[in-house]
């Protein structure tokens, strides 16, 4: 693959995000943005129904999973995206954030007094019980920020694990995605919660040469900066991906302590949503941190960068004047993962 200089995202943190495999700027953006939560392809719902949606419960999942049933190079999203409820074991992230698995996972309820968590059909509601609270704490906050509350996107699945759709990381309940978009003063119906969608806070397209980069100011507000430097600030985040033209916002925003912007790291999509990490949680022996992101407020080159075509344009085949294929990863093999992940899916 072309190897760029990328001086915001180190191969590690694009394997993280489990990016790796792709080799153009073109590719580069068809992945994240397949990867990038709420997807605004559905119209929103014509239904106005106020109706309490339905409580996502832990059930019994389909069939017993013995060691000796589990193969190892079987996707290991086959496994755990068939997983219906919590491996009934002490809370623990194990492994890497795109590598691994969660076991003693919670659920964020599905309503709380300043959030709502949206397409319940996924069940993705699940996280350790420290990114639980974490996000507990920010609805609570949110209020005070300018918002009536949030609208919370994927977790992770209720034993962690590849997912079956969507995300390369997610994977070990220590991540989740937040809406851009407030969440209204009501209840959504189930139905609302599957087919609304986000609202995007950047200008578009962004991947044509020249375009500009910018959030869209008839959307983006300081409440949105509010929120997300709130967000940074708290000692248990690692990190948050936003879009680079968000990044750009915040940096602009803020006028006093730069420090939390260390931690607002530029990604592709993230437009409609930003992406909070937390670090290992105490006593999950076997979880991996990312390294520290690299000093300063990544205000300068490394967002120059961002906002410039080389991530954005697609890169021309020079003979078909086509952009290149998409390389086709293969799915994360059950052997792949840390051994502990068998005994979390055999887990009853
Ligand atoms: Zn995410």
């Amino acid at each position: 693959m072309t190897l760029r200089r990328r001086p915001s995202c180190s191969i590690r943190s694009r394997l993280a995000l489990g990016l790796v495999s792709v080799a153009t700027g073109f590719a580069l953006l068809v992945g994240p943005a397949a990867a990038a939560g709420p997807v605004p392809t559905a119209k929103p719902s014509a239904s106005s129904s106020a109706a309490a949606a339905p409580a996502v419960s832990p059930q019994p999942d389909a069939a017993p999973v013995t060691p000796a049933a589990l193969k190892g190079d079987a996707p290991a999203k086959d496994y755990f995206g068939a997983m219906k409820g919590p491996a009934p074991l002490a809370a623990r992230s194990i492994g890497s954030y795109a590598k691994g698995c969660l076991a003693g996972a919670n659920a964020l309820p599905v309503n709380g007094p300043t959030w709502q968590v949206m397409r319940l059909s996924r069940n993705r509601n699940w996280g350790h019980p420290d990114l639980i609270r974490y996000l507990q704490d920010l609805a609570k906050a949110a209020p005070t920020l300018g918002w009536n509350g949030l609208l919370v996107g994927d977790l992770a699945q209720p034993r962690g694990g590849p997912m079956t759709s969507g995300h390369s990381s997610h994977q070990i309940g220590l991540d989740a995605d937040l809406w851009l978009t407030p969440m209204p003063n009501r209840i959504l119906s189930a139905e609302e919660r599957e087919n609304i969608s986000a609202i995007s806070m950047v200008k578009h397209p962004q991947d044509k040469a020249g375009a500009d980069r910018s959030v869209d100011r008839s959307k983006w507000t300081d409440s949105h900066a509010a929120l997300i430097r709130h967000a940074a600030k708290d000692r248990r985040v690692a990190r948050i991906f936003v879009n680079p033209a968000i990044k750009k916002a915040l940096c602009e925003f803020e006028t006093g302590d730069r420090a939390w912007l260390n931690k607002v790291r530029p990604w592709w999509g993230h437009d409609y949503h930003f992406h909070v990490r937390i670090a290992c949680p105490a006593g999950s022996t076997g979880c991996s941190d990312q390294d520290a992101p690299p000093p300063g407020d990544g205000c300068g080159a490394d967002l120059t960068w961002w906002l410039s075509d080389e991530p954005w344009v697609p890169k021309l085949d020079p003979v078909t004047g086509k952009p290149p294929p998409v390389e086709k990863k293969r799915p994360m093999a059950l052997s792949a993962l840390p051994k502990d992940c068998t005994s979390v899916l055999t887990a009853r």
